[in-house]
């Protein structure tokens, strides 16, 4: 085990910026949202593209977002609270292989509904597997995420397995093409495995966690 990995006390916010996250609940049917609250970022991604490791990274944890992995079949959305200010939100993976259409409709609901409705909702974190940016499903979530004028933060994920040459190619490509799907979402490269990207991340999650608790007007 690497050092700090898993047992590391937190020490701050920009080290550990997810360091206050408890497990509080998983729901399966839109209708079972909490009432809204405290402000919530949500973090979505297609299915390996690294997202529990990522929140596990930025939380200073082995296993926090353990309960979501669940095999593309129980889409659940879980709820960890962040002490008394806000909520992370783990939304279900996408682009399973294999996945019944009904698992797929289901996801589109449960994700697509918590996107264009949740008051709460202040900001999304999309991760993507670097060395394959903006698949479809990504785009539709962008997409989405647009019509709704929420905050949308991109983490290139896995990026200790790009050559530094090409991790900045993929960032300029993304940024570039981010400024058509979705000017104002953001991007940064990001590797748990080699804990690159972290304190990047951990001062847009700060910022993004002091934003408001309702989606941004339009073109904000
Ligand atoms: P999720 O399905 O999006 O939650 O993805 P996981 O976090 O479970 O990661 C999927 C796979 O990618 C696992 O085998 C991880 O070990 C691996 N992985 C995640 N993050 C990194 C990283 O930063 N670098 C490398 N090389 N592998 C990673």
């Amino acid at each position: 085990m690497k050092r700090n990995e898993g047992t590391a006390k937190p020490r701050n916010f920009t080290e550990f910026p997810l360091a206050k996250a408890s497990y509080s609940l998983s729901v399966h049917d839109p209708r079972d949202l909490p009432r809204p609250g405290a402000p919530e970022i949500a973090f979505a991604g297609r299915s390996n593209a690294g997202k529990s490791s990522a929140i596990n990274t930025l939380a200073g944890r082995r296993r926090l977002a353990f309960v979501s992995k669940t095999p593309g079949r129980t889409q659940l959305i879980n709820f960890f609270s962040l002490g008394e200010n806000a909520f992370l939100v783990d939304l279900p993976g996408y682009g399973y292989a294999g996945v019944p259409g009904e698992v797929r409709s289901h996801w589109k609901e449960l994700v697509g509904r918590y996107i264009s409705e949740r008051t709460s909702l202040a900001a999304v974190v999309v991760v993507m597997d670097s060395r394959h940016p903006l698949t479809e499903l990504d785009i539709t979530l962008l997409e989405w995420l647009r019509e709704a004028g929420r905050r949308a933060h991109v983490l290139l994920t896995k990026s200790d397995k790009l050559s530094k040459q090409a991790q900045q190619a993929t960032l300029a490509r993304v940024r570039r093409d981010l400024g058509e799907l979705y000017p104002g979402a953001t991007a940064q490269l990001f590797s748990s495995l080699k804990r690159e990207g972290i304190s990047e991340a951990a001062s847009v999650l700060s910022h993004l966690a002091a934003g408001k608790n309702k989606a941004p007007a339009k073109g904000e």
